[in-house]
């Protein structure tokens, strides 16, 4: 995903309606929120009855109460998933139609941004300017993307003698479990459901618990652009019962999951325990952000290095939360670093001028400032920050937060915070640069700033990282595949690549003597 550019945030919202806080609160106060599991083309309470409640993380209050979805919800889902499946309701349907479908899915996201981009920073605590600008476009973008590939792809003939012919064909594969984390709800759930459903197959997607809202409003719209009922099915509830219902399934044939490394691990686990489902894992990062002695516009890296760890309250997986500097220029760009920093405006995620929110909730809370208390006892000096904030908002909010003198052994340097915390670290030169970068179990991202360009190239090849940048940070588009080299997962999320998940390669030989 890209980061905004600043001057993307706050007066350049897209909406055309009254754009204060005080407008955005009372669309909030007005908002029916809907709460239930999407199965099988309607909305239904879950079977045991039970519900959890959905929490505010700016304010601590109680959004709305949500299905708790168990074994039993996951079961009819993955039936009327499979029973679509076979039955061919939408696997058959020829990809030009699957196409107008898709585009028309994403015609009603887009529609619905306003709602949508509420719920999502009511849920998540993400600023509404980051929602609207970044999260919705870029999910409403990502369904049309897939919806307009899917009938412009061709599948092969193997070069066999006369006498024979070799079909290469890509096939759905069935049904696809999707699991997500909580950091851009709607847009993971995107990159998991555009192209597992372009492809033809079914979809059981489960939230997270901490942001189920999104995912589960868009089913309804799906079903409203054509989608066959059962085909897209969302089931929220807990990690422990949903979730590992979903991934221990016998007739799941994909999961396809975003989150943890830890929880990564545990779906491996799932997969031998059920039927070898298929197992696509996007995980957890410790994105190296190396600038080296001849960067340049210092003011410009600087500003990105800031952007790469505060940007959605560092919850973001590809977060630039080591910045490796030359020792030559450490001092001249950690003072800009932490400039920017202090100048990012912390506040109410309504406020359309808000840049950095609330972290996602009191859990996520502790574990942000457990990890400043260890930087601040392994040593580390603090710069800027380590504090949390608008304590009196009942919110769970913690200021950008940059520490200095960080060796490659700390914890902070080593363990993925997920929170606004930067770890600066020093280097001699480029091979000392390469090696502090690539000594970690993670190979999310990496990026370098350079004005040389056999250096960048150089560096970009020996950068264990699945997606690397040169002269930016973030960068990249739908056109671009997206996953973890090591610990940080395999498969790929976006481009075509994606639809490698979500499809089998068939070989069919005919003898034609
Ligand atoms: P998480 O692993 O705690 O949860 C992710 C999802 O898995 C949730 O839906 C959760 O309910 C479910 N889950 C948890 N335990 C489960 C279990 N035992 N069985 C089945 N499902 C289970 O992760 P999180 O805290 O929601 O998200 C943050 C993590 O996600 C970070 O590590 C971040 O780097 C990663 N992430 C990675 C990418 C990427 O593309 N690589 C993108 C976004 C986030």
């Amino acid at each position: 995903m890209a980061f905004p550019e600043p001057a993307l945030l706050g007066s350049n919202i897209m909406t055309n309606k009254e754009n204060t806080a005080a407008s955005w609160a009372a669309r909030a106060a007005g908002l029916a929120i809907e709460g239930r599991a999407f199965i099988d083309g309607r909305y239904v309470p879950a079977i045991a009855g039970g519900t959890f409640p959905c929490i505010n993380p700016a304010t601590g209050a109680v959004l709305a109460q949500v299905a708790h979805g168990q074994a039993a919800d996951i079961e009819v889902a993955v039936r009327a998933a499979r029973r679509e499946f076979t039955t061919g309701s939408w696997r058959r349907t020829p990809p030009a139609q699957r196409k107008r479908v898709l585009r028309r899915f994403a015609e009603l996201i887009e529609a619905n941004r306003e709602e949508l981009a509420l719920l999502e920073t009511l849920d998540m605590g993400k600023p509404i300017s980051d929602s609207l600008n970044v999260d919705l476009r870029s999910s409403a973008n990502c369904i049309a993307w897939y919806g307009e590939a899917i009938d412009k792809i061709y599948d092969e003939v193997a070069p066999t003698g006369p006498n024979e012919l070799g079909l290469i064909t890509r096939e759905p594969i069935g049904v696809v479990g999707a699991v997500v984390p909580w950091n851009f709800p709607l847009l993971m759930a995107c990159w998991k459901i555009g192209p597992a459903l372009a492809a033809g197959n079914s979809v059981v997607l489960k939230p997270s618990e901490k942001s189920p809202l999104t995912a589960i409003r868009i089913a309804a719209l799906a079903l409203e652009a054509g989608l066959p009922a059962g085909v897209f099915n969302v089931v929220p509830g807990y990690g422990q019962t949903a979730g590992q219902s979903l991934a221990l399934h016998m007739d799941v044939d994909v999961l396809a999951f975003t989150g943890s490394t830890r929880t990564g691990k545990l779906m491996l686990t799932y997969s031998g325990q059920s039927n070898m489902k298929r197992v696509y894992l996007e995980c957890g990062g410790k994105s190296p952000n190396i600038v080296l002695a001849d960067v340049g516009d210092l003011e410009r890296a600087a500003t990105a290095a800031a952007w790469a760890i505060f940007f959605n309250q560092g919850e973001v997986c590809t977060a630039g939360s080591r910045l490796l500097v030359h020792e030559s220029i450490r001092d001249a760009f950690l003072e800009k670093v932490v400039a920017v920093g202090r100048s990012l405006k912390l506040g109410d995620p309504l406020d359309p001028s808000t840049q950095v929110g609330a972290i996602v909730d009191d859990l996520q809370l502790k574990t942000v400032l457990g990890y400043i208390e260890k930087g601040k006892s392994e040593g580390a000096r603090l710069a800027l920050g380590g504090e949390r904030r608008r304590t009196e908002s009942g919110g769970y909010f913690v200021e950008p937060t940059v520490f200095s003198g960080v060796t490659a052994d700390m914890t902070i340097a080593r363990e993925e915070i997920f929170g606004p915390v930067l770890s600066a670290l020093t280097f001699k030169d480029v091979d000392d640069a390469i090696r502090i970068a690539n000594d970690t179990i993670y190979g999310l991202a990496a990026s370098v700033w350079t004005r040389d360009i056999s250096t960048a190239h150089r560096v970009a090849r020996e950068l264990r990282a699945g997606s690397v940048w040169v002269n930016c940070y973030d960068g990249g588009d739908m056109t671009m595949p997206f996953g973890g080299y090591k610990q940080s997962g395999n498969g790929r999320d976006k481009s075509l690549h994606a639809l490698d998940k979500y499809t089998e390669l068939k070989a069919t030989w005919i003898d034609l003597t």
